[in-house]
């Protein structure tokens, strides 16, 4: 089947979702390379073709609504859809960088932003018989565990709704704005807790699929690609973007009755 699948990766111009959009070209998958910049995208497509990796080029700004439209429009209109999208694209501070709006700013990428591509793409997903699959990136830094008691219950409430998820994501920038956070359960960081978002969402999101019956036809899954030597971790990662890509390739290629709505690191299933 993969060889009649189409995939698209996310902030794929370096780093692991470059290694992705590599690794799925060589398995033979049309692999759609995605970017925020043109120019850095179709550097990196180049790039891949000198290596013998053929890849599509397309832009998307994962936090731009009209970037997600445009890209939703051209890959109907050019592919028919999608049988895999892996949702790679982050954004953190460097250093010590606090504050309400890069708190909001984080968000708006790596929740706001992987939530909003996720459902813009979600109707084009082609469920063959051979599935679907959506794949997040999200991080072992935003694992429930950061978070108090009180506030795990609420983000791990299966009864959760998106409408409820959204207001806990911008709960947590408005209380550093009134200096509340720390007491009302909140970490000191913003990528953590944005991380925290994009894996209820892939919760809810398996909830949902399952509540319409789609479950068996469209696989959703997070993980950790562990500590990796990209321009995010300042190149202090040990593993390598090779490295680094396994796991989320692994997911994107399941079989059709692999596993789902569950939160993976080193291709083991580790729990939220
Ligand atoms: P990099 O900083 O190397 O790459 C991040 C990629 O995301 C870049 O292509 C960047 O584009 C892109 N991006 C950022 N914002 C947007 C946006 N609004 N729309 C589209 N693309 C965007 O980081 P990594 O490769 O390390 O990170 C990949 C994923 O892995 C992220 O989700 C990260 O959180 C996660 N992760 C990384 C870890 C690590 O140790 N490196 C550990 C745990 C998780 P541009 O070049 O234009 O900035």
């Amino acid at each position: 089947w993969k060889k009649h699948a189409t995939a698209v990766v996310t902030g794929a111009n370096k780093g692991i979702g470059f290694a992705i959009a590599k690794k799925l070209g060589k398995e033979g998958v049309t692999t759609i390379l995605t970017a925020r910049n043109p120019e850095l995208g179709a550097a990196a497509q180049k790039q891949l073709k000198e290596e013998g990796v053929d890849v599509e080029f397309h832009q998307l700004d994962i936090s731009d609504k009209d970037s997600v439209k445009s890209f939703a429009k051209w890959l109907e209109k050019e592919h028919g859809g999608l049988d895999i999208l892996v949702n790679n694209a982050g954004f953190a501070f460097k250093g010590n960088t606090f504050g309400a709006n890069e708190a909001r700013q984080t968000n708006a990428i790596n929740y706001f932003g992987t939530r909003n591509v996720t459902q813009e793409l979600l109707p084009l997903l082609k469920k063959s018989s051979a599935g679907a699959r959506v794949v997040t990136v999200g991080s072992r830094a935003g694992t429930l565990s950061i978070l108090s008691p009180e506030l795990q219950r609420k983000f791990s409430d299966p009864e959760l709704t998106l409408e409820q998820l959204d207001q806990l994501m911008n709960e947590f920038p408005n209380q550093i704005e009134a200096g509340t956070y720390k007491q009302n359960g909140w970490p000191a960081s913003m990528y953590g807790v944005s991380k925290v978002g994009v894996a209820a969402f892939n919760r809810i999101l398996a909830r949902d699929l399952a509540k319409r019956g789609d479950d068996g036809k469209v696989l959703v899954n997070v993980c950790c690609p562990g500590y990796v030597n990209t321009d995010m971790s300042s190149h202090r990662g040990y593993k390598t973007i090779d490295e680094g890509a396994d796991t989320p390739v692994w997911l994107a290629l399941q079989p059709p009755d692999g596993p789902s709505g569950r939160f993976f690191t080193d291709r083991r299933d580790v729990g939220y």
